[in-house]
Formats: C-alpha cells, structure tokens, sequence
C-alpha cells in the first residue's frame, strides 16, 4: 500500500459509521469499516425508539459527554436530515410526573436543560392544568415539555453516511466478524461468513465500536476485566391506525428506577405519525435475544461469561428482581405493558395494541457496585474502546465521534493535519457553531 496509516473500525452502527466519517477527512489515514452483518446498521442503530433527544433529563456533570453529544448533535442532524432529505419529525415530547414529588424533578430538569445547552425558548414547565391542555388524554400533577424532540430513522441516516463513506474512500469489509484482536503485534484475526480458515490483516490503529460486542473485544486486550456486561430487551407494542392523532406529542413519564439505567416505557409519535408503546427492559441471555415474549434465542452462555461477581450482585439485589420480574410480565403480556402508561393515560385501552413493533437489545456495563452510568472510552498504545454506549448514543454520535478525533489529535495519536480537510463536501462544518460550556476530553 502506501504511506497512509491504517485505521481499522469494527462495527457498522451509526457510532462506527459517524467514526468513520470523521477519519475519513484527515489526510494520510486509511479506514476501513469491519462488519459481521450483510449490511450496515441492522442491529441497535435500526432497533431503538428513533428519537433526537434533546438532553433536559441528564445530570450535566454526571454525563457531561453524552449531553454534550446529544445537545450539540441535534443541530448536526437537523442540517444533515435538511440537506439529505432524511425523516424529521419534530413533534416534542411531554415528560410528566406521576407524583407530587416528581415535579421537583421536573424542576430540576428545566435548570439541567439550560445547562446542557438547550435554549430556554425550546423548553416549557407546565402544571396538572396545563399539561391537561395541551394534551387532553394526560392526566399528572406537572409536566415538562422539550419542544424540539424529533422523531427520525435511526437506520436510514446511518445507512446513508455510510454511502457518504464509501464516496469518500472508506473500504467496507461486510460479513466479517472480527474474531481476536493480537492488540501488542497490531493485527486482528477475522472471518468471512462461511469461511472455515481465520485471516489477518494488520492495523495502526484500531477503534472498537462493536455496539453490544465491544465489551468483550476489549476483555481480549486486557481492557476492563471487571466489568460484565448484562442485555435488556426493550420492546415495543403498536397502536391501532385509527389511533393516530391520540396524542400530538411523545409521553414520557419521570423514571420510578432512576439508578437502574433504563426509563419506563412511554408513548411515542414514529416520524410517520403512528404510534406505539414502549421499549421496556426485560433482561435477556445474549446481545441478539430478539424474541419477544419468548425464551427463543435466549442464549445462556453470556450469562456465565467471566466476570461472575457483578452479575452476582446484582442477582441478591430485591429491588432489581422486582424491576426485573415487572419487565417480564409486560413482556409476555401487553395488558401489563398498557398498564405502566394507565397512570397518566387512563384512557388507553390494552386491546388497541394488537401488533408487536420491532424489539433493540441494551448491552449495560456492571461493576460489583451496580450498573455503570456513562459510556466509557478506554485506550490502549494503539486502539480503543467505545463501551457502554447506550440512550441517547444515537443522538449523540456525530459530535461525540468528533470529540474522539478531537482527543486522538490532541494525544498526537496517528491523526495528522486538519479534520475535514480531505472532504469535498464536509456535511458537518458548521459543527464548532454549536460549541458551549468546557472543552471535554475522553482520553
Ligand atoms: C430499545 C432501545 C431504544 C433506544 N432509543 C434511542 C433513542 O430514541 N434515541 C437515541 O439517541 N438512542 C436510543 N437508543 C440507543 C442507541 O440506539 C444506541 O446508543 C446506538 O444505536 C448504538 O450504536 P452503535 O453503533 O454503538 O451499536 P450497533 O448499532 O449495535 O452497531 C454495532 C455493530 O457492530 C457489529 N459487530 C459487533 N461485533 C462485531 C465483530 N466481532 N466483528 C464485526 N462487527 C461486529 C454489529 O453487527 C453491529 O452492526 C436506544 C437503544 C435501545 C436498545
């Protein structure tokens, strides 16, 4: 080949894909994209509830990352989805209390959301009349309304910088499953769907976005052994088509589990205008488990991969297994699922959701203290690792992606010359407009 240094990605997500988009405008880098699947995006990226959160409800300084990521990334989107043509639908989301003390965490979102940059103009506190006015089917004691929440198509926009890449030199190497990264001799081992002999190509630098796999790729470098990693299904029930209009904005309610990293299951508008119910969490065997309501691809094995002692914790933790056993029921049943929004939609009848939605599969990090908040970025000489990557990770990617090139640049590590200066058409040159508060470093 020639002199360019070569950047290795494992994973096709929008997370592996906005990566690559980034590197792929600094001069004398090489990228090539390593995916498993036929194609890209087709696991998390493509099964999630497809919206552009903007981030009033994230502690500012215990994910100052991931809120900086989404707030500045909505802006990213918005002109990626204008010039491109992509689904935005901007139809807000209402989050509302269900107690009287949960409107104290409402207030507290409305302070967190100027801090992570939203404009106050975009954010309104309602009380139990005013939620009622504007949407006549809520019933709670408070609510806050984020006017700029936008419903998209997770799937589409990465599918479509991954065309962007591909224009721009990227190499995709699909149905490839990184199988060992020999991180100290710099070189992966990888096979091809139905391949029976392993290859190897060799890297400078490799970057680990594997999505629900990344945790065990960095185990094989010796990268955050402590942690295990559980999966939780989140499904989603649809409503009846004659529904549409029911509600004019997505509902959410304030978490009841906040240390648990998962929100309850809510109503939400798809960029088409219908509606559907969900996800909810229900823990599962393996990164894949799709299934709903059954035990079908339930794979045990993950559940005995080392480390045993955070998994085991949590197991003698009684409010876990009682979230854990509410999860199933709403799993197996959609009257138990309709049930968890009848406290501030009392009007919603469970036989008007007769058809399943698509499942998505949550990877989350535990330590033998519990679940592992933010997404964490570890490093070795010459790679690193994207773990824990999770709501709202899709959001989030194309600045938190900037902010990985940012720090690689900073850290003198193999990148060179000015970002976007080998693009013809830098989609995101507008990205320093939406610069605020302190720079963050990831490494
Ligand atoms: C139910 C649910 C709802 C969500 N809702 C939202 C939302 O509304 N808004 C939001 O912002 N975020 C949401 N999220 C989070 C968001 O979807 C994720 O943060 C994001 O999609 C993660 O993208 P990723 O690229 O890291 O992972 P993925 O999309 O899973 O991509 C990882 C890729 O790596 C590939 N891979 C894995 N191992 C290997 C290997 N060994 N070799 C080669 N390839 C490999 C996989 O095949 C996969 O394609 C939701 C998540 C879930 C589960």
């Amino acid at each position: 080949m020639d002199n360019k240094k070569r950047v290795l990605i494992v994973g096709s997500g929008i997370l592996g894909n906005t990566l690559a988009y980034w590197l792929s405008g600094i001069p004398k880098i090489n990228v090539t994209v390593i995916e498993k699947e036929a194609d890209t995006s087709l696991h998390t990226t493509s099964r999630n509830t497809g919206m552009i959160h903007r981030p009033f409800y994230m502690n500012p300084e215990k994910k100052a990352v991931l809120a900086k990521s989404a707030s500045i990334s909505y802006h990213l989107w918005k002109s990626f989805a204008h010039n491109f043509n992509m689904p935005w639908n901007e139809v807000g989301t209402l989050e509302v209390a269900k107690t009287e003390l949960q409107v104290k965490t409402l207030e507290k979102y409305s302070k967190w959301a100027i801090q992570n940059g939203i404009d106050e103009k975009d954010m309104a506190l309602l009380n139990r009349e005013e939620v009622k006015k504007l949407e006549r089917k809520v019933s709670a004691p408070g609510g806050i309304l984020s006017k700029t929440d936008t419903s998209t198509d997770y799937g589409a926009i990465s599918g479509k910088i991954c065309e962007i890449n591909r224009k721009n030199g990227v190499t995709y190497l699909f149905n490839t499953r990184v199988e060992h990264i020999y991180d100290q001799k710099q070189f992966i081992e990888y096979s091809v769907n139905g391949s029976k002999q392993p290859d190897k190509i060799n890297y400078d630098l490799i970057i680990n976005a594997a999505g629900n796999r990344s945790i065990d790729l960095a185990h094989q470098v010796g990268i955050h052994k402590d942690l295990s990693i559980l999966y939780f299904r989140g499904e989603y029930w649809k409503l009846d088509d004659d529904l549409k209009g029911f509600v004019e904005h997505n509902i959410y309610s304030v978490a009841d589990n906040p240390e648990f990293p998962f929100l309850d299951p809510h109503l939400i508008l798809r960029p088409d205008g219908s509606l559907e119910i969900g996800p909810n969490a229900v823990p599962v065997g393996g990164p894949y488990s799709y299934r709903e309501g059954t035990l079908r691809n339930f794979e045990i094995s993950p559940l005995f991969k080392r480390p045993l002692l955070p998994k085991v914790s949590l197991f003698f933790n009684s409010q876990f297994l009682n979230l854990a056993m509410t999860e199933w029921e709403s799993s197996i049943s959609q009257r138990k699922m309709i049930q968890r929004i009848n406290s501030f939609i009392p009007g919603m009848d469970y036989r008007r959701a007769r058809t399943r939605g698509f499942s998505g599969i949550r990877g989350s990090l535990i330590d033998k203290n519990g679940f592992i908040p933010e997404t964490i970025v570890a490093k070795t000489d010459t790679s690193i690792h994207i773990l824990n990557y999770n709501s709202p990770g899709a959001t989030g990617a194309p600045y938190f992606s900037y902010l990985v090139m940012k720090s690689l640049q900073q850290n003198g590590f193999l990148v060179e010359g000015q970002i976007g200066s080998t693009f013809s058409n830098n989609i995101w040159k507008n990205v320093n407009e939406f610069e605020y508060g302190p720079e963050l470093k990831l490494f």
